[in-house]
Parts: C-alpha cells; structure tokens; sequence
C-alpha cells in the first residue's frame, strides 16, 4: 500500500512547485541587485575580452554565499520532483521505511524518516566536530 495518497501526493508537489519559485525570485532579484553595471559588463564580455583584468578576480569578492543555499535548495526541490516523477518519493533512503506525510508536510524535501535522520545528525556532529 502506497505511503502516501494521491491528494497528498498533489499536495506536496504543489508545496515543492511553489518553494522553487519562490527561490527562483529570490536568485533573480539577488543577482539584479548585488552587481554593478561594471561585473555585469565583465559577464558579457568575451573570454579574454576583459583587458588586464582577470574576470575570476573580479567575480571572486562578488558575494554569491546567499546564492550557493539558494542554489543547493533548488537542487533538494528538484530531485524531490523526480523521486515523486519515479515513485520513490516518501521512503526513507536508509531503511526505505515511509517518511511520513506531517514530516513531509514539514519538510517537502526530506529523504529520510526522522529516525535516520537523527541518527545521521548525530554522527554528523561526532565527525564534524571531533572532542578532544
Ligand atoms: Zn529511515
């Protein structure tokens, strides 16, 4: 029997449509208000085009951090996308138990129930930050 029912299903696709839209405005509206006319102008030109200034140097103090979790968001909405397109949408990477719907609900991109979830955070903290 499926995890989740159709109308679920529909629900949360909707959720991740309208989360990834939202980014998407967001990464507009950042790159539109974060260059100036001057690194604009370096994008456009051809490579090697850009006189003795080197174009990574000029992009380098472009501040893109915003962007980068923006980005990486978008990527987690997208491959939700495509788990619900193959069906595998709601089941738990590690133990392919069901996420569960108020987890997903919660959590539209989730790929793991909350068990493994907190087991993974756990290790995490324990590799990330090695006591002494
Ligand atoms: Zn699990």
């Amino acid at each position: 029997m499926p995890a989740l029912s159709p109308s679920q299903l529909e629900q949360l696709t909707r959720k991740l449509n309208e989360e990834y839209q939202a980014l998407l405005r967001e990464v507009r509206e950042e790159l539109e208000n974060s260059g100036n006319q001057h690194r604009i102008d370096l994008l456009n030109n051809e490579p090697g085009d850009t006189g003795d200034e080197s174009l990574a140097n000029a992009l380098a103090d472009f501040n893109l951090s915003i962007l980068d979790r923006h980005i990486d968001a978008m990527r987690d909405i997208e491959a939700a996308l495509l788990r619900i397109k193959n069906g595998e949408y709601g089941i738990c990477t590690e133990c392919g138990d069901d996420v569960g719907f108020p987890r997903l609900m919660a959590y539209p991109t989730a790929k793991r129930c909350i068990v493994c979830q907190e087991q993974r955070e756990k290790r995490y903290v324990q590799e990330g930050h090695p006591k002494m």
